[in-house]
C-alpha cells in the first residue's frame, strides 16, 4: 500500500521511517519532505504542500492513508478536504484543531469543562491588557491567540517584559493576526511533560510519555526554541500520575469536545506542568505530535504503525495494545547557525553514519544539493540514541552527534539531565 505523510521536519521523518517498516508498505510519500526522507528506503518526496493539491495527489496515486505532521495544514482544514473526497486521513478537522489554533478557544474550553489549567483572561484592547498586567504582577505569561510558529508565548519574569510583550503583539502587530488577541495567564512553576494520545473519535490510546527541552542552551538557559531534544519515557509520569492525567485532562477533553459537538480525531498532545506536589495542569494542547518528542517515541514503538493508523481511522483503537521497546530513547537536536532567530542555510553536513548501532539519525532542515546534504532550516537533525539506562541512551546519542559536523552547528550537551537527576 501507499501512504502519505504531510510535512518536512524531524517528526515527519520519524513517522515515515516507522510506517515504512511495515511489511505491507510499498511507498511512503513525504510532502514536501527533507534530505533524509529523500534518501531512505521506501520513502519518496513529493514537492507539494497545498491541501487541495495533496488530495489530488492522494486520489491519483491511490494513497491508502494520509498522516499529517504539522499544525498549519490541520488548521487550514486538510482533514475536512480529504474526508469530503472520501480519502482516508488521520488528524483533527479544522474545527477540532482550534484546540491548538486558538489559545482563547482552548482556555475557554478548559474552563467550561473544568480541566485543570492556569487562570487567564483574553484581551484585544491594549490599555486593558496593560492594566490587567499591572494588577496581576510578574511573573506572568502572555500568549498570542493564534498560531505563531513557536514565537507566540512570552514567559515574562518582570513587568517590563510583560508590557513589552503586550506592545509587541497588540500595538506593533509583530505576529500579525495571530497576535491580535492575547491570552494573559498565571505563571505556573514545576516540571513540564508531554502527554500524547491517539483519538479515533471515541477511543483513546496513550503513546509513551516524553519530555522536551525548550531552551536553546544548557541548563535551560537562552531563548525558547521549537525544542532542542527529548526523551521517552518521562520518569516523572509514574503510573499513578498517568492515570490521573487520563482521568482529569485527556478523557474530559475528548468527551468535552464531543459534548460541544466536535468529534476529535487525531493525535492529541497535552503540554503539562507538574507542580512539586505532583499535580498536573494543562499548559497547552497541540492537535498533532510534538517535534522532537516524536523521534524518540517512534524509535521505541515496536507495533506496526500502519496497522495502528488503520484502527485509528476506522474507529477501532479500543482493540489495539501498543508494544514499546523498554529502553530509553533520547533525541538530541542539532540546529543551524543563528537558530532560532535567523538560521543560516546551505552549510554542508558531513559525518552522518549510514547506520549506527543503538542510534537513528532523523533529518529535519536538510536538503540534497549536488550529491551533498546541506542545511536548509533551523533544526537540522535529531540524533536518537537507545539504551538500557538513561545514561546509556544519552551516550549512544552523543557518540553519533560527535561524528557529525557542519559549520555553526549548535546542540545542547545536557539533554536528559532531569531524568538523570531523578534516577540518582
Ligand atoms: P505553550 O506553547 O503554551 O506550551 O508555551 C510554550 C512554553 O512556554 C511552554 O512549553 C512552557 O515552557 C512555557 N509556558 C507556557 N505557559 C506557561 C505558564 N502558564 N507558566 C509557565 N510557563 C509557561
Amino acid at each position: 500500500m501507499k501512504i502519505l505523510v504531510v510535512g518536512s521536519g524531524g517528526r515527519e521523518h520519524a513517522l515515515a521511517w516507522k510506517l515504512a517498516q511495515s511489511e505491507r508498505v510499498q511507498t511512503v510519500y513525504v510532502a514536501p519532505g527533507n534530505g533524509g526522507t529523500a534518501k531512505d528506503h521506501r520513502l519518496s518526496n513529493v514537492p507539494l504542500s497545498d491541501p487541495a493539491a495533496l488530495a489530488d495527489f492522494a486520489e491519483k496515486e491511490g494513497v491508502a492513508l494520509t498522516v499529517v505532521g504539522p499544525e498549519v495544514p490541520l488548521a487550514a482544514g486538510i482533514v475536512n478536504i480529504f474526508r469530503d473526497r472520501d480519502l482516508k486521513i488521520f488528524g483533527p478537522t479544522r474545527e477540532a484543531a482550534q484546540l491548538e489554533s486558538s489559545k482563547d478557544f482552548a482556555k475557554a474550553f478548559m474552563k467550561r469543562h473544568k480541566i485543570p489549567t492556569a487562570e487567564y483572561q483574553t484581551f484585544s484592547d491594549l490599555a486593558a491588557a496593560h492594566d490587567y498586567i499591572n494588577a496581576k504582577g510578574a511573573p506572568i505569561v502572555i500568549k498570542a491567540d493564534g498560531l505563531a510558529a513557536g514565537k507566540g508565548v512570552v514567559v515574562a519574569m518582570t513587568l517590563e517584559e510583560a508590557h513589552a510583550a503586550i506592545d509587541m503583539m497588540l500595538a506593533d502587530n509583530k505576529l500579525g493576526d495571530a497576535g491580535a488577541r492575547v491570552v494573559i495567564e498565571e505563571f505556573l512553576a514545576g516540571e513540564e511533560a508531554s502527554f500524547i494520545v491517539m483519538v479515533d473519535g471515541k477511543n483513546i490510546l496513550a503513546l509513551a510519555t516524553s519530555q522536551d527541552h525548550k531552551r536553546l542552551l544548557d541548563n535551560d538557559e537562552g531563548p525558547n526554541t521549537g525544542g532542542m531534544g527529548a526523551y521517552s519515557p518521562a520518569p516523572i509520569v509514574t503510573p499513578q500520575l498517568h492515570a490521573r492525567i487520563m482521568r482529569e485532562i485527556i478523557v474530559p477533553t475528548v468527551q468535552g469536545m464531543a459534548k460541544d459537538g466536535i468529534v476529535f480525531t487525531g493525535f492529541l498532545y497535552a503540554g503539562l506542568m507538574i507542580d512539586d506536589q505532583g499535580n498536573p495542569k494543562t499548559l497547552e494542547f497541540n492537535c498533532r505530535m510534538g517535534d522532537p518528542e516524536t523521534q524518540p517515541i517512534m524509535a521505541r514503538l515496536k507495533s506496526d504503525l500502519v496497522q495502528v493508523m488503520e484502527h485509528a481511522v476506522n474507529g477501532t483503537l479500543d482493540t489495539v495494545e501498543l508494544e514499546w521497546d523498554r529502553r530509553t530513547a533520547m533525541g538530541v537536536v542539532m540546529a543551524a547557525h543563528g537558530y532560532p532567530d535567523s538560521p543560516r542555510k546551505g552549510d554542508k553536513i558531513t559525518g552522518i553514519p549510514a547506520e549506527a548501532a543503538d542510534a537513528v539519525v532523523f533529518h529535519a532542515g536538510t536538503t540534497e544539493q549536488d550529491g551533498a546534504t546541506v542545511t536548509s532550516g533551523g533544526r537540522v537533525l535529531c540524533v536518537v540514541g537507545l539504551g538500557d539506562t538513561v545514561k546509556l541512551a544519552q551516550k549512544h546519542a552523543y557518540d553519533v552527534v560527535e561524528k557529525i559536523n557542519f559549520s555553526g552547528m549548535q546542540y545542547r550537551r545536557d539533554i536528559g539531565w532531569r531524568a538523570l537527576n531523578r534516577k540518582h
